[in-house]
């Protein structure tokens, strides 16, 4: 029997804007989306509204249909939000970019999304205009995205220029879902490749991005020694990256329902980071185990005052026990962990915020979900044994854009999500991670698809065949490439020359740092498949021997 949680809240039916901005209610003044750099410089629900709606007359005026995308290329920043509630608010689909990306991997989800309009941060333009270009998008659906005004550059306008009047805005409304409606639409595409196969638009309904933020923050005030209405007053750090469904979550839209200040950093720089949670006195931090290690291990930490931290959210990828106790009790805090994916709009699995877990368990199952553990014959397991993590709940996306294929092949017949990740759930119903049994490599918390680095190695003629794996280090997870040589390139290609050629086309993040090894042949299945297992021995061992 799948495990159901104990607690069952009333999800708001509607959609995103008018769940952040509920009818008959009055924004507040209190700005709530701050660049840590410069406070001034800030955004209250007020304020954010006016330009929402400033910003859905010109996506109007555009001609940008309904369930169309509107895709994203930009580092934080305070206008974010704005462009995330107009665009999904308005009936539209949003889509962000990683602006580390490169040519190919923009045109890719820019072809992919079927975007009508780009919104791109100044300083990226250049890549963007090379993808532009290589996927025949029109130049002059592009428009510049900042924070402060910015002059034309190459051609494009800022996009200030393409919003409606003051005036046009007060009488534009947007259209307030039902909840038909809000459990069939989509309001965001994320970018997630699953368990196999290259990234894909995870389409994440209205109903999935509310019923999450209701769930995660449910879960955060449990257990807490006060009354969520009584809470001392939080503040956040908002650097997790936008275009992904973590920093949505929080950054966004939790951090306006529950009127929380955020303060936005553009780029993650360790000794900044610190130095803005002394000076803001930030109380709550969402991040990944990466930022764990440096908090542990580097000497900066004791250079600043961050005795303000009083709760670290990790998730995003595994977490030792050992790790988050070293942080607890050098940072005098919680570390509360969490599991989730792109697939489940951000999290279903909760460590209750109040809790001081030391155990390295991702806690237990957000309400209104059901889980189950399925075993490599297919079979439901127990307490104490491993399987893989079947979810399904209002959090768990409609599926992916335009692959029916991909769609179908990741639910079972039941509805539940195939996640991809092994646990083992205790007596109580906590859960630990104990394996990834899908392709997916994660860097830094950021996805790595292996399908997608083999496509770019076998565009290199001197390969004949490449499979790609993780290589799990101490505290992170490295891609490395396995190469079969065309017979032509035996003895005169070296392996730190395929690793260098492939990071000038990939994002940093998705770069061979686990290396490159020369084999004879890829182990396949008679079917052709990639025998990933088999690879995932050969790095292990390969491990154990650097
Ligand atoms: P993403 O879709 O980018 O959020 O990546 C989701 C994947 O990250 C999951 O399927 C897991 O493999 C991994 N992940 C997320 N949270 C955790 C966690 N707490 N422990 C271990 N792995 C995690």
């Amino acid at each position: 029997m799948p495990q159901k949680s104990p607690f069952q809240l009333d999800i708001p039916q509607t959609d995103v804007l008018s769940y952040v901005f509920p009818e008959g209610k009055q924004p507040s003044d209190k700005p709530i989306w701050i660049d840590a750099n410069d406070t001034s410089n800030a955004l209250s629900p007020r304020q954010a509204l006016q330009w929402v709606k400033r910003l859905g007359v010109g996506l109007d005026k555009l001609g940008v249909g309904q369930d169309e995308a509107v895709m994203m290329y930009s580092s934080n920043h305070i206008f974010v939000p704005v462009l995330y509630f107009a665009v999904a608010g308005s009936g539209r689909l949003f889509t962000g970019c990683n602006p580390a990306y490169g040519v190919n991997e923009t045109s890719f989800q820019l072809e992919n999304t079927g975007s009508r309009l780009v919104l791109v941060e100044p300083k990226f333009l250049d890549v963007v205009l090379k993808a532009a270009r290589k996927s025949n998008f029109p130049l002059d659906r592009i428009y510049l995205f900042d924070d402060k005004p910015c002059e034309e550059l190459q051609g494009v306008k800022d996009w200030r220029k393409m919003l409606g009047s003051e005036q046009e805005a007060r009488s534009w409304q947007w259209h307030r879902m039902s909840p038909q409606e809000s459990k069939t639409r989509t309001a965001a595409l994320n970018y997630s490749s699953g368990t196999t196969g290259l990234p894909k638009g995870v389409m994440v309904s209205h109903e999935n991005v509310i019923a999450n933020v209701e769930q995660s923050i449910f879960m955060r005030n449990l257990e807490q020694p006060y009354a969520p209405q009584d809470a001392p007053a939080e503040r956040w750090l908002g650097f997790l990256p936008l275009y992904h469904a973590y920093g949505q979550l929080w950054s966004i839209t939790a951090a306006a329902v529950t009127q929380t200040p955020c303060y936005y950093m553009r780029a993650f720089n360790y000794n900044e980071w610190l130095s803005h949670i002394q000076n803001h006195r930030i109380t709550h931090i969402q991040t990944a185990p990466p930022v764990l290690v440096m908090l542990a291990k580097r000497p900066e930490t004791a250079n600043y005052d961050i005795s303000s931290l009083q709760n670290i959210l990790c998730g995003a990828a595994p977490l030792s026990k050992e790790l988050q106790n070293e942080v607890s009790e050098k940072c005098k805090l919680k570390v509360v962990q969490t599991w989730g994916m792109t697939e489940v709009t951000c999290s279903c699995l909760h460590v209750p915020g109040g809790m001081d877990d030391r155990s390295g368990s991702v806690g237990y199952i957000d309400p209104n979900s059901e889980m189950k553990l399925i075993d490599e014959a297919g079979q439901e397991v127990g307490a104490g044994e491993r399987g893989e993590i079947y979810v399904r709940g209002p959090n768990v996306c409609l599926g992916y854009w335009r692959n029916e294929r991909a769609t179908q092949d990741t639910f079972d017949e039941e509805g539940f999500l195939k996640t991809g990740d092994v646990a083992i759930r205790d007596e109580k119903g906590w859960y630990w991670i104990v394996d990834r049994k899908k392709e997916l490599i994660k860097v830094k918390g950021f996805q790595v698809a292996p399908a997608e680095l083999e496509a770019v190695l076998l565009e290199n003629d001197d390969i004949a065949d490449a499979a790609v794996v993780g290589l799990q280090g101490e505290h992170e997870e490295l891609p490395r490439a396995y190469v079969a040589l065309k017979d032509s390139a035996k003895g005169k290609v070296r392996e730190e020359e395929i690793r260098e050629w492939t990071a000038k086309l990939v994002a940093k993040h998705k770069r061979l740092d686990g290396g490159v090894k020369f084999i004879d042949e890829v182990p396949k299945s008679p079917s052709g498949k990639i025998q990933r297992k088999i690879m995932r021995e050969w790095a292990k061992r390969d491990a154990e021997e650097m």
